[in-house]
């Protein structure tokens, strides 16, 4: 395969998963996941709140805010955040909704940088390839740093330009 080629492919389910994405009901963050075997596409999933439940857009975003060491102008510095934590994130549910068969060897297209508990799930479950749009710089380094001590392949795609309209601004 070629260079260009690749590139092609990353772009077509890069887009899906931008496009999925749009689904999310939570107006803080809206994250799309795709899983893909080959270049077959096996399952897709956004952040969401659990069936049955209330989601963000008729009960609000659930937010809870904490404080997070964050990197401004190379120092270290607490900083105040504001998260949702009503929805189960989209890996999860791309976990929850795809067999273990389909996921042993696949690829996952992600919107955003898997966040530390996203990140272990999809370690654990039979994907060996991670590649993502949006650094998430509050789980970056331990993120990275656990992929490669479990030998998945995990890159940012470099100068993508998703979808018009597919992306809303995080606020966080
Ligand atoms: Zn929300
Ligand atoms: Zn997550």
């Amino acid at each position: 395969m070629t260079q260009s080629n690749r590139k092609n492919w990353d772009t077509y389910f890069m887009d899906i998963a931008c496009m999925v994405s749009t689904r999310s009901r939570c107006t803080r963050r809206h994250v799309g996941a795709v899983l893909v075997q080959g270049k077959k596409l096996l399952g897709t999933a956004y952040n969401g709140a659990p069936m049955g439940v209330p989601d963000c857009s008729e009960a609000g975003c659930m937010v809870s805010e904490q404080y997070e060491m964050e990197l401004v102008d190379g120092t270290e510095t607490m900083v105040k955040k504001q998260r949702c934590i009503r929805t189960i994130h989209a890996e999860q549910n791309l976990l929850l909704f795809t067999d273990r068969s389909d996921r042993e060897g696949s690829t996952v297209y992600v919107t955003d940088e898997p966040c530390w508990t996203c990140a272990n799930m999809l370690a654990n479950s039979g994907v060996v390839e991670i590649v993502y749009y949006r650094p998430y710089r509050k789980d970056m380094e331990k993120v990275r740093s656990m992929m490669a001590s479990q030998g998945i392949v995990f890159r940012p795609l470099e100068s993508y330009e998703p979808p018009q309209e597919t992306m809303i601004t995080i606020k966080d």
